[in-house]
């Protein structure tokens, strides 16, 4: 950057959009809009050292294979691939009883998505941000006033700058203030649940197998990563506790949390160590019902979050960039502006029907699973025992799992 704070030009500097937050889905919006030739000011309040220090970010994410398409046509693949680790087969079980569901891709059909840590992904897009003239990246500061009226969109920074564009982008994440200040109604429940996350040594291979294994208590899943640099196994792990229980998990000595994990893991990857630090992250679900409003649009967490259970988040803000780019594409080859009210209510249209189902199984999927009891665990499993037997039902969830299904747009199309 030019100065410590902003790579910004002077003040009143007006671009086509201003993206307020800079996380991954922040960051991947101003990065697809650039290679379409949409100029964008990112504003972020953290610094992005702090943002890809070690340990500020422990967590993996499964990247679908629609969200690597994303990556890889804005240019990011080939800096990521060698990051990656596939996930070549999912199993699900009910606490490890007989029953289990083997989703297996028949040969040739490829994997089912790729794990890549948070802070790889997040070094990688912005160092791409950095060297892109169509960005205007402003960070350690953040919005004190946000105007939006019929000709366009006026930003304060709290530093006093002052920042000009046709639209909005609200990609701050879960506590949103700009989706807050639009008095969006949203639905939000606590799961109350807390994800333990870091990551594992293990003595045998993962051989691409990602394990999500459901308990009363909340799912405890396993997903592969690489080998490290001394070739020694490796998986993530994202295990949830119910929130009463947390301080307590929290407290553990590393070694007995390692007994904790090892007695749930019941030796599916032999003996077991930490290969990271150990973090927890609250659970909770919330649903913006309108994410349009004059000259605005919300993306990312700051519309929807969810149980990471099944992995969707960020995957499902990607579709959000991919969706905008393509409907403020398609709408300036015509002549419209990025923040004419009818692409706006084009991008709302599509985006509502995905992002409400996959919050709805992703919530349907932590509900049933958290049913305590002999006599519900023995109906999940009659269930999966099912689903295991019908190849079509099958293939349907791995659509689902590599983000395949319904109408993508460009950009994740392979
Ligand atoms: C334990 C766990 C595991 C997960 N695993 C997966 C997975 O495997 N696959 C998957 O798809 N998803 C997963 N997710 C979900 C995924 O992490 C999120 O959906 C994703 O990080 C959301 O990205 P975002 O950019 O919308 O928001 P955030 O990552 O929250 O980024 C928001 C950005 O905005 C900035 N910001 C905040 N407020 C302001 C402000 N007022 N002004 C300026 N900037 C601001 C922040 O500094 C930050 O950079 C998981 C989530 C959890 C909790």
């Amino acid at each position: 950057m030019s100065d410590s704070e902003t790579t910004a030009k002077p003040a009143g500097d007006t671009r086509d959009l201003i993206i307020l937050g800079g996380g991954l889905v922040g960051m991947t919006l101003a990065l697809a809009a650039a290679k379409a030739g949409i100029t964008s000011h990112v504003i972020d309040r953290a610094d992005p050292a702090d943002l890809v220090a070690e340990g500020a970010d422990g967590r993996a994410s499964a990247i679908s294979t629609a969200s690597w398409n994303l990556f890889a046509n804005i240019g990011l693949g080939e800096r990521l691939a060698p990051l990656g680790c596939a996930i070549d087969s999912i199993a699900v079980t009910d606490g490890m009883k007989p029953g289990q569901i083997d989703f297996t891709p028949k040969a040739g059909d490829g994997s089912l998505g790729k794990m890549f840590f948070n802070r790889d992904l997040r070094l990688a897009l912005f160092e791409a941000a950095k060297d892109e003239p169509h960005i205007a990246w402003h960070v350690k500061t953040e919005a004190v006033r946000r105007d939006r009226g019929p000709h366009g969109v006026e930003v304060e920074l709290s530093d006093g700058r002052l920042l000009r564009a046709s639209l909005l982008v609200a990609a701050e994440g879960r506590q949103s203030p700009t989706r807050d200040e639009a008095g969006f109604s949203m639905a939000k429940w606590d799961y109350k649940h807390r994800a333990m996350v870091t990551a594992l040594f293990h003595e045998k291979p993962h051989n691409g197998t990602a394990w999500e294994i459901f308990y009363p208590a909340g799912p405890f899943a396993l997903l592969p990563l690489l080998d490290d640099a001394q070739g020694r196994h490796r998986s993530a792990l994202v295990w949830t506790v119910a929130e009463k229980d947390a301080a307590g998990a929290i407290a553990m000595t590393d070694a007995m949390f390692i007994n904790e994990v090892a007695a749930r893991m019941h030796g599916v990857l032999g003996g077991i160590e930490l290969a990271a630090p150990r973090m927890s992250y609250p659970l909770k679900f919330h649903h913006a019902a309108k994410v349009i409003d004059q000259r605005l649009a919300v993306i990312g967490d700051a519309a929807h979050g969810m149980h990471p259970i099944a992995g969707q988040g960020l995957n499902l803000g990607l579709r959000d960039v991919g969706a905008l780019v393509e409907v403020l594409t398609d709408g300036m080859r015509l002549g419209l502006e990025p923040g004419d009210a009818q692409l706006l209510a084009r991008y709302e249209k599509w985006r509502s029907l995905d992002s409400f189902m996959v919050m709805s199984v992703t919530d349907s999927l932590t509900r049933l699973f958290g049913i305590p009891g002999k006599l519900p665990s023995a109906a999940r499993r009659l269930g999966m025992g099912a689903v295991q037997r019908m190849p079509t039902l099958k293939r349907f969830f791995m659509d689902e799992a590599r983000g395949m299904s319904g109408k993508l747009p460009e950009l994740l199309q392979g």
